[in-house]
């Protein structure tokens, strides 16, 4: 178990190090309507190997999406899961969503919520937050889902943390299948979730054959396929890989070659400059520095979660290593 990354010299395994973002902020480029597949990369965050599908150098986001781990499937039992222990994060929201399986969230706001699938956990960073995320204690199979970063803008990314749960999601029904609204408005289909900026996340579940799904041509959006296979304008896309899709196209037509699970990702472009260190999410280098020594003092700004789980100490940020 993996208690501590502060010591490490190579390659931060967890969240993000600068094999996925830059170490100076960034905005991103929406581009124009493109199918531009990028493959994720296999990292360890917790006790589990996830594929990594958002940052990736050349794409770093999809409106105010900023993250996206695919993780699993993987068994877990009654007392091992993601086993990830209390870490901080800021400026933020993860958004937390399940195929199969059940992860148990605790939060420095005194959140204690079991997550299965169909629901949405959603916490919102702000100015600092820290969480873990554990076994059950009840379940043992398999577990399967995306955990995702949306980055805050500007306006409330300094404010108070907090934590929405929402059991029901609104459904829609598209072509050769169905779907989950997680956030946003998809059609005239709203989700109950907060969010700071325009974005949708669509959970869309295909039988063999075509969809067409509406979208916002202000939008840019990108597709992660969780299981099957799906084409997208003749591309092939698979789990472990991101298809960007660029901005402008008001329908997407999906041909599913097998019975499919797709994540649907979108949002107008994010255009405030974002850099984002481990589980940071800031504008600057001054921010995520003075964010990894609070967090490692034990600064009341992340507040304490109860968990059985040891505490992970933050790495320092490259650009802060004297070696
Ligand atoms: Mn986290």
């Amino acid at each position: 178990m993996r208690a501590s990354a502060g010591a490490q010299t190579g390659p931060v395994s967890g969240p993000l190090d600068t094999t996925d973002a830059p170490a100076q902020p960034e905005s991103g480029a929406p581009a124009p309507p493109v199918v531009e597949v990028t493959q994720g990369r296999e990292a360890t965050v917790g006790a589990m190997t996830v594929r990594r599908v958002l940052p990736r150098r050349l794409r770093r986001t999809v409106g105010a999406w900023c993250f996206a781990d695919h993780m699993g499937p993987h068994l877990v039992t009654e007392q091992h899961g993601v086993d990830i222990g209390p870490h901080p994060h800021i400026g933020l929201h993860t958004v937390t969503w399940l195929l199969d399986g059940e992860i148990l969230h605790r939060d420095s706001l005194g959140s204690e919520q079991v997550i299965r699938p169909g629901q949405l956990n959603l916490m919102t960073a702000g100015h600092g937050v820290a969480h873990s995320e554990e076994a059950t204690g009840s379940y043992r199979g398999r577990l399967h889902g995306m955990q995702l970063w949306v980055a805050q803008p500007e306006s409330t990314r300094h404010d108070p943390p907090a934590f929405e749960h929402h059991a029901e999601l609104p459904r829609v029904s598209v072509g050769s299948g169905d779907g989950t609204v997680i956030v946003g408005s998809f059609g005239d289909v709203t989700s109950p979730a907060r969010s700071d900026t325009p974005i949708v996340g669509v959970d869309g579940s295909l039988s063999p054959g075509a969809s067409t799904w509406p979208l916002r041509a202000d939008f840019e959006h990108a597709l992660v396929v969780m299981s099957g296979s799906v084409a997208v304008d003749g591309e092939i896309v698979v789990p472990g890989q991101l298809a960007y899709l660029g901005q402008g196209r008001d329908e997407l037509t999906l041909l599913a070659t097998d019975p499919s699970r797709v994540l649907l990702l979108g949002g107008l472009p994010f255009e405030e400059p974002v850099l984002m260190w481990w589980n940071y999410v800031a504008r600057t280098r001054e921010e995520i520095g003075a964010a990894a020594a609070q967090w490692n003092a034990g600064d009341e700004r992340f507040g304490v979660v109860t968990s059985p789980l040891p505490r992970i100490d933050s790495p320092l940020p490259i650009w802060r290593r004297t070696t």
